[in-house]
């Protein structure tokens, strides 16, 4: 992740780019060299863990700006900018309690 603004990404069961036809559940990969002053990387790749599978990026929620799920805010260390206080809205929390890694083997 050569980007500055990347601090995180997901890949999905089905994304034969990324993984061929090997099936791994899916999976995100965080940035070591930058944190997002949110420190939200984590917990926002495992929301989209949650979310099927589809060609492309998945869709931010951009309603509520303090909604983990919206990037808006989530800005460099590295950078100015402002900082917001992000929350895990119950959807989400929902989502993840579901997920296949919410589950001992
Ligand atoms: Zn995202």
């Amino acid at each position: 992740m050569e980007d500055d603004n990347i601090f995180g990404e997901t890949f999905k069961t089905g994304n034969v780019n990324a993984n061929g036809d090997v099936g791994w559940p899916p999976y995100c990969i965080l940035s070591t060299k930058i944190l997002n002053r949110t420190r939200t990387t984590l917990v926002h790749e495992l929301i989209h863990t949650t979310l099927p599978y589809r060609e492309g990026v998945d869709e931010h929620d951009h309603t509520d700006v303090s909604d983990v799920f919206n990037p808006a805010g989530a800005g460099s260390d590295k950078k100015d900018g402002q900082t917001i206080k992000k929350v895990l809205p119950k959807r989400w929390a929902e989502n993840l309690r579901r997920a296949y890694f919410a589950y001992p083997g």
